[in-house]
């Protein structure tokens, strides 16, 4: 089983207190797509232009992922510039391009339209409902999105939230969204949108989730290596819905989802441990799993 996974793929300039990358290779997709591609064979959909380098789309092909859907077309790729403070949970957003993802209205291969997963990653929210469109059954859709859309696109992201089951977004988007300052307030305030399954991402401080009346909560993995968290929100959403479908999307419970999110904060620590999605290109299964019992242990609550 796959994953159908629309956004970006980009070009990232990143100023941290450790060192400036200009240009590099992200976007919401990139990074969803190479943690998905730990648990699943994820199917990408996007555009670039005629300025993206051979050695980004090598890059892509390294890894197992499906690139059938993404689309090659004369114009730019989406651009996207930002500056962590040295408290790596704020960063601005000083530019962003959006180039030919602007107007994109993407066509998903034929071989795509019966997926049981949809990942909406952030991106437009017009583009997120036309991917929607063409899409003949899934059991699990769930959609991330930012403050820029937020702003300005409200009516277009409303009308997506009402048809997908599952939103994932982190803490300032929830409360920009529902107008609410108490986070868990605003994840139980987020299902009158639509979804039946609330994620939202707290940074350094982990990820809470709510379900039919029921919340769960998580820490962060402890890691005081934090290079560079660009990516972190869609790594961690590539690892929850991997495990969600290599777990089954048959009976969806709690249970999964719980185990899901586990997956997608120990795939965020990660993330944060390189430069954008570096960490991951020598990850492996087992280191994976390894940190998932870690985890496991350091959270267990005698009582
Ligand atoms: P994250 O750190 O998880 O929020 O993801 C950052 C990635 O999202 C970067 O690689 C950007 O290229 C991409 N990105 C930033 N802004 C947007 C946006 N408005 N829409 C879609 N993707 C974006």
């Amino acid at each position: 089983m796959s994953i159908v996974v629309v956004g970006t793929v980009a070009f990232d300039s990143i100023d941290t207190i450790h060192g400036s990358y200009h240009n590099v290779l992200g976007g919401s997709a990139t990074h969803f797509a190479l943690a998905a591609s730990f648990f699943t064979r994820p199917q990408l959909v996007s555009v670039v232009g005629d300025d993206f380098p051979e050695d980004f789309m090598e890059t892509l092909q390294s890894r197992d992922l499906d690139l059938d859907g993404l689309e090659v077309k004369k114009g730019k790729t989406f651009r996207w510039h930002g500056r962590y403070h040295a408290d790596m949970n704020q960063r601005d957003t000083l530019d962003t391009q959006l180039g030919l993802y602007g107007d994109y209205s993407p066509v998903l291969p034929e071989a795509y339209r019966q997926t049981d997963c949809v990942f909406l990653a952030n991106g437009l929210p017009a583009m997120q409902s036309a991917v929607l469109d063409q899409v003949e059954s899934p059991k699990l859709v769930f959609l991330d999105t930012m403050n820029l859309w937020i702003d300005t696109a409200l009516d277009d992201l409303k009308a997506v939230l009402k048809r997908v089951d599952g939103v994932v977004l982190n803490d300032s988007e929830a409360q920009q969204l529902t107008g609410l300052h108490n986070t868990i307030a605003a994840a139980h305030k987020l299902h009158d949108f639509g979804p039946r399954f609330v994620v939202v991402k707290k940074g350094e401080h982990g990820a809470l989730a709510t379900h039919d009346g029921q919340t769960f909560v998580l820490p962060a993995f402890p890691t005081d290596a934090v290079i560079d968290p660009t990516g972190a929100g869609d790594t961690f959403a590539g690892g929850m819905l991997g495990s969600l479908v290599r777990d089954g999307l048959d009976q969806l419970d709690f249970t999964k989802l719980r185990r899901a999110v586990a997956y997608g904060v120990v795939m965020g620590s990660f993330n944060v441990e390189g430069v954008t999605f570096t960490r991951l290109m020598t990850l492996t299964r087992s280191e994976i799993d390894h940190r998932l019992r870690e985890f496991a242990n350091i959270i267990d609550i005698p009582f």
